[in-house]
Order: structure tokens, then sequence, then C-alpha cells
């Protein structure tokens, strides 16, 4: 995967988390009780272990803590409560369980509470949920871990009154989850280390070929300048058909040759300074005349193709043509060249008749 396929993965993934996780954000709740203790001192207490409900009004309420008449799980259609809309502002406490949220949230608003509070089933601890009371849109309702509420319960029951204020505390969504944040840490170091992993190896791969192609020439150039100091050195004479030719050059340099001048002879028996024609087939491996391979001629790589006599067929490309019974291979190369077919029904057929 390129890095831009990443990226975009990346992004995807996170915008579809955000995007799905959009809906499951939950605010807490900040729970602060007063009351009078045995020795008359005010005691407050408060935590932020309450969760707003999904259908609640996140805003602060206040109140003197109220327990249902009786069952202290808040149900049914007659009034629950001792408190009405007339009483000074209280809040509900209930207990989870028997009917649906909304039913306890209405028995409750119904008498005129300023906020529900329900607490979480017996041995369940200090954990809440989520609630959800589809029913009951904009009352302020959270839920506080059983532990919390038995607690205030116990207060009201020995007579003790309490004060409640529900404040609102912070937004939490699946980011803000410790599963998700693991989840998400675990896939962002996923993608991370794959990406790092394969650039490292796409990196090392190119030194490697990179350092084998320039080991590959050094070892060439080497093998070249000792395979150029095979070829044959000649120094001009008086008299030599080089130095008395108007026409025979150094290609290389494009000067005449002179008495004493030191040539070398390449293997097409061409023949050029040797200061020129070294340093040229170090670079070029080709006779500047003729354009032959000097170089593989040396038996640096391979064998030399013979420029002048190519044994060797030259390469072309061959189609294949029906026509009847028989096959046709047609080479595809010059005009000029003569060209034949095979014809490989006779092939096929090599002694009949
Ligand atoms: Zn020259
Ligand atoms: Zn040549």
């Amino acid at each position: 995967m390129g890095s831009g396929k990443t990226q975009l993965f990346l992004c995807l993934l996170l915008g579809c988390l955000f995007q799905c996780s959009a809906g499951f954000v939950f605010w807490t709740a900040v729970v602060e009780i007063s009351y009078l203790n045995s020795h008359n001192e005010t005691t407050d207490k408060y935590c932020e272990c309450g969760v707003f409900g999904r259908n609640a009004a996140v805003e602060r309420a206040h109140g003197i803590v109220t327990l249902p008449r009786g069952d202290p799980k808040g149900c049914g259609p007659d009034p629950v409560y001792n408190r009405n809309a007339s009483s000074p502002a209280w809040i509900a406490l209930v207990k989870r369980g028997n009917c649906t949220f909304s039913e306890k949230i209405q028995a409750a608003t119904r008498q005129g509470a300023s906020a529900v509070v329900i607490y979480n089933f017996d041995g369940s601890g200090n954990t809440t949920t989520h609630m959800s009371h589809p029913e009951t849109t904009g009352a302020v309702a959270i839920m506080v871990g059983n532990l919390q509420g038995m607690e205030i319960v116990k207060l009201l029951q020995n007579g003790t009154e309490v004060l409640m204020l529900i404040e609102v505390g912070s937004p939490h969504g699946p980011w803000m989850d410790t599963y998700w944040l693991y989840f998400l840490s675990i896939a962002f170091f996923i993608v991370t280390t794959a990406s790092i992993g394969y650039f490292v190896f796409i990196s090392a791969n190119r030194l490697y070929s990179l350092r084998m192609h320039r080991r590959a020439e050094r070892r060439l150039k080497s093998e070249a300048k000792k395979a150029i100091q095979r070829l044959q050195v000649r120094t001009l004479k008086r008299g030599d058909e080089e130095t008395t030719s108007e026409i025979l050059l150094c290609a290389v340099c494009i000067e005449s040759y002179k008495v004493g001048d030191v040539v070398t002879v390449l293997t097409c028996d061409h023949i050029f300074h040797k200061a020129c024609i070294e340093p040229w087939l170090l670079e070029k491996r080709t006779c500047p005349m003729c354009k032959c391979d000097i170089l593989k001629a040396l038996g640096v790589e391979e064998e030399c193709k013979d420029a002048f006599n190519h044994n060797s067929p030259p390469e072309v490309t061959v189609i294949t043509v029906a026509g009847g019974e028989a096959m046709y291979e047609v080479p595809l190369t010059d005009a000029a060249s003569p060209q034949h077919y095979d014809n490989r029904a006779f092939e096929e057929e090599p002694s009949r008749g």
C-alpha cells in the first residue's frame, strides 16, 4: 500500500469512527450532596459519578432528595411520592428495575420532581449505564452507582434531610472510552508499523541493488582496465603506412599520426592513439569507427559478436499466419532482407514419400 493510500485509509477509518460514535456521546453528572451528620455538622460530598440519560436534558438541578413511598423502584401510575409541584424543589431517588426508566421518570416528574436520580441494581457496585428513556425527553435524569445510591437511601431512612446538586460534568464518547482508546492505539500502531516496515523494506532493497550495481560497475571497470592492457600497442616508425597516409587519422582526436606516436590496435584492427582510445573504451566500450564492442571481444562480459560477420541470426519478431492447412511463420524484418517461410506442415511430416 502506498503512503497516499495508507493515509486515505486512516482518514476514512478515523472519520467513520467519529461519525459512528457521535451518536454515543454521553455526559457525566457531578453529584453533590449535603446533610447534617449526627454531630450536627454539615457534611458535603461530591463525585463525578452520575451519567445523564440518553434522552435527558443535560442541565443543572437541585433539591431535597426524596424516596418513593413503599416500593423503592418508584413504578406505577399512582402518586408515588409524598411531594408535589408546590413543594420546595425536590429530586426523586429511585432504584433501577421492575419498570422502564421512562415510567420511573414520568412518575416523578408528574409530581413535580426537578430531577430523577436512578441508582443501579444491588450488587452492581458503582457501575452505571447510559439510560435510554425515549418517552421522557426534556427531564433531568441521571444514573448513579448502586453503592452511591444506597448511601443516600440509608441517610434518608434514618430521617436525615439530604440536599442534592446535580451539575453537568464532561462529555464522553467511544473515542474517550478505554477500550476504544486501546483499539485506536493498536490500529494506529499496526498501520504505522506496517507503513514504516514497508518503507524500510523498499529503502533497504533499493540501497542493496544500488550497492550491488556499484560493486558490479567497479568490478567491470577494473576488468576492463586489465583487458585494455592486453591490446596490442605499437610505436609508429618512419615509413609506416599510418605516418605517410593523408586519410588515416585518429578518430578520437581527429589528428594524423606522426612518427613516434604510441597507438593501440583494437580487436577489429582499427588503430587509435593509445592515450585517446583507453579512456574512450573505459567509457564507451566500442570502437569509434566500427562500433564493435571491444570489451566484449576481450572477454569482459559476453563474447564479442563479430561486427563484420554476423553468424547469429538477427532478432526478428515472428508472426504465425494460418493459410489453409499450412502454417507459415513470417519474420517481420526489413523488406530488403530475403524472406523465407518455414512451413510447419512440412516439418511435422518429414519423411513422407
Ligand atoms: Zn588520438
Ligand atoms: Zn573498429
